[in-house]
C-alpha cells in the first residue's frame, strides 16, 4: 500500500486527486493539507494546514500555487517524502534546484506540467511537425483561475518546437501601440494565452508553410483527465531516481 498526502486538498485538482487516490485499492490517503481550507473534509480525509502532515507518507501529490510549489517540493525532498508536482509555473532556475535537491535525497521527483496522456501526445506529435515545418504558433486556452501564463504545457511545447526545427522563423513584426498582440517569444516561438470562464484545458499548435496549414488540437474537457497520469507518477516515483521531468518519461 503506497501512503499519499495530497497538499492543495482543497483545490480544484487537489480535490479530485483526494478522490482518485480514496477509491484506489494499492493507495492510502494519509494527509491532505491546505492552507486555505483547513477543517473541511476533502473525499476521504479531513484537511489540515501544516505540510508536516506529510510526515510518514510514502508520496506527496502537489497541486497547489506556483508561489509554494518550490518550498513544498524542498519540504518533500528534505524529509524522504518521493514528491509529484502537477503545480505549473516553475521556472528552469527552480527546476534546476529541484534535480540538485532530489540528486542528494532519498526521496525523488516527478514534475510533469501536464498528466493528461492526449496533450503529451500532442507535444510529441508537434515535436515531430517541427522537423518539416519551421513556422509554428502555440495558443493555450485555459478557465480565469489559472494564474500562471503562458501554461506550462504550452512553454514545454514552444520548447520542443523550438529544439526540434532546423531553422528558426521569424514572424512579422506587429505594427501599431497593441505591444502585446503577438503573443509572447518562447524559445523562437510565439505564444498565445486565453483566459474564459467555461474553458477547462485546451492548446492548439499551428504549423504553417506555403499553401498549407497544419493544426493540433488538445482539449481536456474535465478535470477526471488528468487522474490516470497523477496516478501513474504516484505509483513510479520511487522507481525513479533524482528528478523526472514530464508524464512522457513514465509512459517509455
Ligand atoms: P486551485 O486554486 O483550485 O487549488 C490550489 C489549492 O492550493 C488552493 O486550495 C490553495 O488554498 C492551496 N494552496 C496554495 N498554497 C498552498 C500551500 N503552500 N500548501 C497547501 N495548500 C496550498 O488550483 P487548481 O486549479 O487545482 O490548480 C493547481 C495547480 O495545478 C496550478 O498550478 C495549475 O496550473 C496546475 N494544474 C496542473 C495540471 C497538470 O496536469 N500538471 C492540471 C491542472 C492544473
Amino acid at each position: 500500500m503506497i501512503r499519499v498526502g495530497v497538499l492543495g486538498a482543497g483545490g480544484r485538482m487537489g480535490g479530485e486527486v483526494c478522490r482518485a487516490v480514496d477509491a484506489a485499492d494499492d493507495l492510502a490517503l494519509v494527509a491532505a493539507v491546505d492552507l486555505d481550507h483547513a477543517g473541511e473534509e476533502a473525499p476521504g480525509a479531513r484537511i489540515a494546514s501544516s505540510i508536516d502532515e506529510l510526515v510518514g507518507a510514502d508520496v506527496a501529490v502537489d497541486f497547489t500555487h506556483p508561489s509554494s510549489v518550490l518550498a513544498n517540493a524542498r519540504w518533500c525532498l528534505e524529509h524522504g517524502v518521493h514528491a509529484v508536482v502537477g503545480t505549473t509555473g516553475i521556472t528552469p532556475g527552480s527546476l534546476d534546484e529541484l534535480g540538485r535537491l532530489a540528486a542528494s535525497s532519498r526521496a525523488n521527483c516527478v514534475v510533469a506540467p501536464n498528466f493528461a496522456l492526449g496533450a503529451v501526445l500532442l507535444m510529441r506529435f508537434a515535436e515531430e511537425a517541427a522537423r518539416y515545418f519551421d513556422a509554428a504558433e502555440v495558443i493555450e486556452l485555459h478557465h480565469d483561475g489559472k494564474v500562471d501564463a503562458p501554461s506550462g504545457t504550452a512553454i514545454a511545447t514552444a520548447r520542443a518546437i523550438g529544439e526540434a526545427r532546423e531553422g528558426a522563423w521569424s514572424p512579422p513584426e506587429a505594427i501599431g501601440e497593441h505591444a502585446g498582440a503577438r503573443g509572447v517569444d518562447v524559445d523562437g516561438v510565439r505564444v498565445h494565452a486565453v483566459r474564459l470562464p467555461g474553458l477547462v484545458a485546451h492548446q492548439e499548435v499551428l504549423f504553417g508553410a506555403a499553401g498549407q496549414v497544419l493544426s493540433l488540437r488538445h482539449d481536456a474537457l474535465d478535470r477526471a483527465a488528468f487522474i490516470p497520469g497523477v496516478l501513474l507518477a504516484i505509483r513510479s516515483v520511487a522507481q525513479r531516481p533524482g528528478l523526472t521531468v514530464g508524464l512522457g518519461a513514465l509512459l517509455d
